[in-house]
């Protein structure tokens, strides 16, 4: 992906967020993210703890509709989200920093902190970082193929 493609990509990242996260002013949103707690999962102290989080953002200026319903407690973090932003990045690969567009490997790694996961543009890239991870002394536990295939800035229409 040439400098001119990726900050088509950078740009398209922007608008799908953009998209997401319309102001309150736009009539009619295409979504919004919610943190869906599930409540039932907790002791009574950590429930608390979940409402002390709310006070303690909102007293920091972080304020979101939320509500209770089922056993969950909801964080709207929409249109109602004040004092903070909600931030898209792009996934780049972990050996090469290309953008990740289509298919993306994902490998699972333990390098001895506990496993976590890493995109990666193509198995090559994922076997240098399994060669480099297994020689430090840490496991390669798997991988997962995944597509990502959204609607790339190359196929969009042009305003
Ligand atoms: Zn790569």
């Amino acid at each position: 992906m040439d400098r001119k493609d990726y900050q088509d990509y950078l740009n398209w990242v922007e608008e799908q967020k953009d998209n997401l996260y319309a102001p309150a002013s736009h009539p009619r949103p295409n979504g919004w993210a919610r943190l869906h707690i599930d409540m039932t999962l907790m002791q009574e102290e950590q429930r608390r703890k979940v409402y002390e989080a709310e006070m303690l953002l909102r007293e920091a200026g972080v304020s979101f509709d939320n509500g209770s319903g089922s056993g969950f407690r909801d964080w709207e973090l929409d249109w109602s989200l004040e004092g903070a932003i909600i931030e898209t990045r792009p996934l780049l690969c972990k050996v090469c920093r290309e953008p990740l567009l289509g298919h993306v490997y994902w490998g699972d790694f333990d390098k001895g902190h506990g496993a976590y996961m890493e995109p990666f543009c193509s198995p090559a890239h994922m076997e240098q970082e399994r060669i480099k991870a297994t020689a430090g002394g840490g496991m390669f536990l798997g991988m997962e193929l995944v597509d990502l295939t959204p609607h790339p800035p190359l196929e969009k229409e042009q305003q």
